[in-house]
């Protein structure tokens, strides 16, 4: 089995979502697949209504924060029914409009203190807040169950998280970036998790619109950084999931 820790079923059109099930399926990969808002959470659970395969999880990624903070008790709900929490974090970096930062800000803190409370994981976006998100997510004494996604801030602040035991997931650019590799290199692999974040991502790093079976590429790739075999990287991203992340199964 192979486990994508971080993507966006939601970002395939509606005419490719046979084919992406049926990659899916016949790969025998587990996806999460990450909210951007409540409305994508909708489609999310549909997606998993027809491919069991499919973990739809709930939270409002930074990028549709607006400068009007949102009324949050709203999605309690929602917290409440999914297994993990995300995508959920900042973004000071893609995101222009600087009055949107101090709501990011309330948003975020809001999930950080609700994945507290009902004990869950967060998927975390960080680009550009790595700082700030460390800070928050200490104060709540929440690192540990933090997963951070596609990490491309200083490795002075990667070590602080690295050192405080949180997850991270590696991304579709490991053979291209030799950040992402001294990334890689630096996370012990009871720490390691793959992701594909969608589609896109992959389109963005080399122009080829990504399958879910992408993650296949992403898994060997972690094998070649880390100079592992692919039942030890399958053993541990398994082990993880099952005893850690999601212990419904
Ligand atoms: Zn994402």
């Amino acid at each position: 089995m192979y486990i994508d820790f971080h993507t966006h079923i939601d970002f395939y059109k509606k005419e490719e979502l046979q084919s992406v099930y049926k990659d899916i399926n016949k790969n025998n990969i587990k996806v999460i697949s990450c909210a951007m808002d409540d409305e994508s959470y909708k489609n999310n659970l549909s997606f998993s209504r027809e491919c069991n395969n499919i973990i739809p999880t709930f939270g409002i990624h930074p990028w549709k924060v607006t400068s009007k903070l949102p009324n949050l008790d709203m999605y309690n709900d929602y917290i409440k029914n999914t297994q993990i929490i995300g995508e959920v974090g900042l973004d000071f970096h893609w995101v222009e409009d600087k009055s949107t930062y101090e709501p990011q800000i309330e948003v975020f803190k809001h999930f950080v203190q609700k994945a507290k409370v009902y004990d869950k994981f967060l998927n975390i976006h960080t680009k550009g807040a790595e700082e700030l998100i460390y800070n928050i997510l200490n104060k709540e004494n929440m690192l540990e169950k933090s997963i951070i996604h596609w990490y491309s801030g200083d490795i002075y602040t990667l070590r602080k998280f690295i050192d405080a035991n949180s997850y991270f997931t590696l991304s579709v650019d490991l053979d291209t970036s030799q950040k992402s590799q001294e990334i890689a290199k630096l996370v012990p692999l009871d720490r390691i998790l793959a992701e594909t974040d969608g589609p896109t991502s992959l389109e963005w790093v080399n122009g080829v619109y990504g399958m879910p079976s992408e993650i296949i590429n992403v898994y060997n790739n972690i094998c070649n950084t880390k100079d592992i075999c692919i039942d030890e990287l399958k053993y541990n991203i398994n082990k993880t999931y099952n005893n850690i992340i999601i212990k419904k199964e």
